[in-house]
């Protein structure tokens, strides 16, 4: 209920029982003060009669006359009692009836005249059938002179009294209500305001003001309501702050993060865990249906069961790996643990090929440092005759050259990607420049019977710098005849094709599958050692091509097929 009803009612019921109450309080004092005064006006009218009848004295016959005029108008009965009791006179009776009355000589307020001179009382009148008011007098004669009025008359004269007491009472508590009602107003109204006010901030209606008027004590609960309500607002906006933050981080994060119940079904997720499981609204699903991997599974079943953080490095099928830590989430809320996935595929790969590359370069190393030691130690003996020591001293030569290459292409590789390499570019003619490193390569070819071909136009000219664009031709001809088999024949071109200059070396070597023809051109790849005809290579030379070309503003190719040897083409911007 209502403060402001219950005011009312209890103000309602209040007034109605101070109304009651005075109303019975004051009922019961009007009547007796009516009645006092009925009792006075008839003793005043009994002794005035008495005293007329006395002062003067009625002849006999006139006698009855005179009582019943006088009966009339003070609208009262009046009987004349002898001495002996006997009645004389009574105006409600015919005279002729009088004799046959009952004496009266018993009656007590006949008994207390006779004795004291007057006397009152009030009883049952039978001749009447009602309640009656008897006052009696003694006449100097001895006679007993009575008035008796009926007590419904006295009544009578009452009521208006009583009715109009009764209605001031009624009003006066009305207006008591009246008045009680509108003070509990002002104070319970402003109560009630505040109250809807803060009810509806309570269900959601920030922007709703809270009212500030009413009694002194009723603007500081609302001036109280309305601190702690800006205060709320405060902290709601600082939460509000810090959840966009959190999800913000939650969204930017670069690992996979997944938010679970303890039935292990998706909460929340950000947007690299959708990725990264290529399901894009995963809220809602199993973790399993959505991982299909056991150890993941059980790593989210651990945390749960132990309550303790659990990280696993996990390979899904040849080439992803994840790293995943869970944790679990305590406090009772609905999530129950969270998961990082790291996706670590190219790290663990670049891992490996660091590995590879170091055991290669060990390898590489190995290798010549082990001939030039054997050289040099024959050498130190002595005794070698001249050829020997020529052999020998080349062998030394020719083993220090490839140790340096494989630390040329290494600082090469290393400055190239750092961006340090600054391009010398000349005009030059590109046919030239193929031929020119073709010859370089000649020995090796026709170690193996491999017949090299330079077929260009003359007139292709790149703008190039020449030492860069030798080292890229290079590197793809070193590849083309190493990979190519014996007896095979390796062909260069070089032409245009739109706005654009392109050469090509083409092998028949045993291809590279489609699959691999873009790893290749990533650091330490290499698809097969085995492949390679002759010495194994480092895995550097297409990385190196290819952020040579693309400094100089180009592309690069590879057209190939298993079996049916490769041909790699470099485009570069027309002159
Ligand atoms: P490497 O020093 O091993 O030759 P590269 O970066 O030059 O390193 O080449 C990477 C890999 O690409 C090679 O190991 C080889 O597997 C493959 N490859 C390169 N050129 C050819 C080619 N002409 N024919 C077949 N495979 C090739």
């Amino acid at each position: 209920m209502r403060l402001g009803s219950r005011f009312t009612t209890l103000f309602g019921v209040l007034s109605a029982a101070a109304a009651v109450l005075l109303i019975l309080v004051f009922d019961e004092t009007l009547r007796r003060a009516v009645e006092d005064r009925v009792v006075a006006r008839f003793e005043r009218e009994r002794d005035y009669l008495a005293e007329e009848l006395d002062r003067f004295p009625a002849r006999p016959e006139e006698l009855d006359a005179s009582l019943r005029r006088a009966a009339k108008v003070l609208e009262c009965r009046i009987t004349l009692v002898a001495p002996d009791g006997r009645v004389t006179h009574d105006t409600d009776l015919l005279p002729a009836d009088v004799p046959a009355m009952e004496n009266h000589g018993t009656r007590p307020e006949i008994r207390q005249a006779r004795e004291s001179g007057s006397g009152a009382a009030t009883r049952f009148s039978a001749t009447e059938g009602e309640d009656r008011l008897y006052f009696a007098r003694r006449r100097p004669n001895g006679d007993v002179l009575r008035l008796s009025v009926a007590a419904a008359q006295v009544r009578e004269i009452e009521l208006p009294y009583l009715w109009s007491s009764r209605a001031a009472i009624v009003l006066a508590c009305l207006a008591l209500f009246l008045v009680g009602r509108s003070l509990s107003k002002r104070f319970s109204d402003p109560i009630g305001e505040l109250t809807e006010a803060a009810s509806a901030i309570a269900a959601g209606e920030p922007g709703r003001e809270l009212p500030s008027s009413g009694a002194e004590e009723v603007q500081l609960l609302g001036a109280s309501l309305r601190r702690m309500k800006d205060s709320l607002e405060r902290a709601a906006e600082r939460a509000d702050a810090e959840r966009r933050l959190t999800a913000m981080v939650f969204e930017q994060l670069p690992d996979g993060l997944v938010v679970v119940d303890s039935r292990l079904h998706v909460l929340e997720s950000n947007a690299r865990f959708a990725r990264m499981i290529g399901v894009p609204a995963p809220a809602g699903r199993a973790v399993y249906d959505l991982l299909r991997n056991r150890a993941l599974y059980e790593l989210f079943e651990t945390t749960l069961k132990t309550g303790e953080t659990a990280e696993k490095t996990v390979r899904l099928g040849d080439e992803i790996v994840w790293h995943v830590i869970v944790a679990a989430i305590p406090g009772g809320s609905r999530a129950a643990a969270v998961g990082a996935l790291r996706d670590v595929t190219r790290l663990e790969r670049t891992e490996s090929m660091r590995r590879t590359f170091v055991a290669d370069v060990s390898h590489e190393l190995r290798t010549p440092i082990a001939s030039i030691a054997a050289a040099a130690e024959t050498l130190s003996e002595g005794g070698t005759d001249e050829a020997d020591t020529a052999q020998l001293l080349d062998l030394i030569r020719r083993q220090s050259d490839r140790m340096r290459e494989l630390i040329d292409d290494l600082m090469d590789l290393a400055q190239i990607e750092s961006g340090a390499v600054e391009l010398r570019r000349e005009e030059l003619s590109l046919p030239a420049l193929l031929r020119e490193v073709a010859r370089e390569l000649a020995p090796a070819a026709s170690a193996r019977s491999i017949r090299v071909s330079v077929a260009a136009d003359e007139e292709i000219r790149v703008e190039a710098d020449r030492r860069r664009l030798g080292q890229i031709v290079r590197n793809l001809l070193d590849n083309a005849i190493k990979f190519c088999r014996d007896g095979g024949a390796v062909r260069l071109d070089a032409g245009r094709a739109g706005r654009e200059t392109f050469f090509s070396i083409g092998d028949e070597g045993p291809g590279i599958p489609r699959a691999e023809q873009e790893k290749i051109f990533q650091r330490f790849y290499q698809i097969d050692r085995s492949r390679a005809k002759t010495r194994p290579g480092t895995g550097l030379g297409l990385a190196i091509v290819k952020h040579l070309v693309q400094l100089h503003g180009g592309r690069i190719e590879v057209e190939s097929e298993a079996g049916a040897g490769s041909t790699f083409r470099v485009f570069l911007p027309a002159v």
